[in-house]
């Protein structure tokens, strides 16, 4: 093995750019050549493609982003499309490749994987919605971000006893609302995972309310409703004044935690250190604090575990 590419595809998330940095500074100690791919597949398709250097990815650990740029590619889904990219790795003498990205990202490893390309996959995505890994690059930083943006409407509504809604990521996967509202103290928590009653919510409120409670905060992943019809609802239901956050695209952006660089370090890492012992179809995860490596198969196939306790403790805690 002489020559890998390195690539972040699908949505983008904090980390992404430490990820790359340890592939290719881990690449260029084993004295390997280091291609950046950019704008995931479609610059796979196109020979968007550069030399990567130590200095090409200097004073990037620290930031949001990919500096190699995200892009979703559905010619890359097509047969034809792949067979563009095979022909662009071949004339680029590209033998393996990291594709740092969420499940689509990885399906279309797979696939690069098993027309002969040594591929690679790093869990890059906010969502942390992929069940072979305790943690995904972006969702640590992605969860201190609604945090802080709950301290914020905190003291705003607390000044106002209003309560809020905050609407958060993710459509099929509620981790982000279920660590953010554990850690934030919300009062309610509400997942595409569990069914939720107006009612209950409601219920909660008017006690809240009666003991003197100044604010609440309901957390809402975007998966489940209609964060503003929910507001009206409660507001007829309960007289109680409420308010919308959408947060949004800012979940995505920003410096990312140490625990994300720290993450993102090692799986880089992993990555060239598996390329380097002829390893393919391979993704990078965490289990039980170790970094792992399971086929992208068996990976893809497993369906991700939805944190019952965690959501119980979350209700116990926030009676
Ligand atoms: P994410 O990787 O964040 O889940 P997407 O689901 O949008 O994001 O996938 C990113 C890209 O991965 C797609 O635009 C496409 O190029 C590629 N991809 C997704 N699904 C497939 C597939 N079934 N076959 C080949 N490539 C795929």
């Amino acid at each position: 093995m002489r020559t890998i590419g390195v690539l972040t595809s699908g949505g983008d998330a904090p980390g992404m750019n430490a990820a790359i940095r340890a592939v290719v500074r881990a690449g260029i100690y084993h004295n390997l050549r280091i291609m950046g791919i950019e704008r995931g597949y479609n610059g796979l398709i196109n020979g968007e493609i550069k030399n990567m250097d130590l200095s090409s990815v200097a004073d990037i650990i620290h930031r949001g982003g990919t500096i190699l740029k995200t892009a979703r590619c559905e010619e890359f889904k097509t047969e034809e499309g792949r067979k563009k990219a095979l022909n662009v790795l071949k004339v680029f003498g590209i033998e393996g490749l990291v594709v740092i990205g969420g499940d689509g990202s990885f399906t279309g490893a797979q696939k690069l994987s098993h027309a002969g390309i040594r591929t690679i996959g790093i869990p890059g995505t906010i969502d942390n919605d992929l069940g072979y890994t305790d943690y995904t690059i972006g969702f640590d930083t992605a969860i201190n971000t609604v945090l802080e943006s709950i301290s914020k409407i905190r003291d705003t509504s607390a000044s106002h006893g209003r309560a809020n809604i905050i609407e958060v990521m993710g459509r099929h996967c509620g981790d982000i609302a279920l660590y953010a509202g554990l850690a934030g103290g919300a009062e309610s928590i509400i997942l595409p995972e569990e069914g939720f009653e107006t009612n209950k919510v409601c219920e909660k409120l008017i006690k809240g309310k009666m003991r003197g409670k100044l604010h609440s905060i309901i957390m809402l992943a975007e998966g489940i409703g209609n964060a503003f019809e929910l507001g009206k609802e409660i507001e007829e239901k309960t007289g109680i004044e409420t308010k919308v956050t959408v947060l949004g695209h800012i979940q995505r952006g920003g410096n990312p935690t140490a625990f994300d660089r720290v993450l993102a370090s090692k799986m880089g890492a992993r990555a060239v250190e598996l390329l380097l012992n002829n390893k393919s179809g391979r993704a990078i995860g965490m289990n039980s604090n170790k970094i792992i490596d399971i086929d992208i198969d068996e990976a893809l196939a497993k369906k991700k575990r939805f944190d019952k306790e965690m959501y119980q403790l979350a209700k116990q805690l926030s009676i």
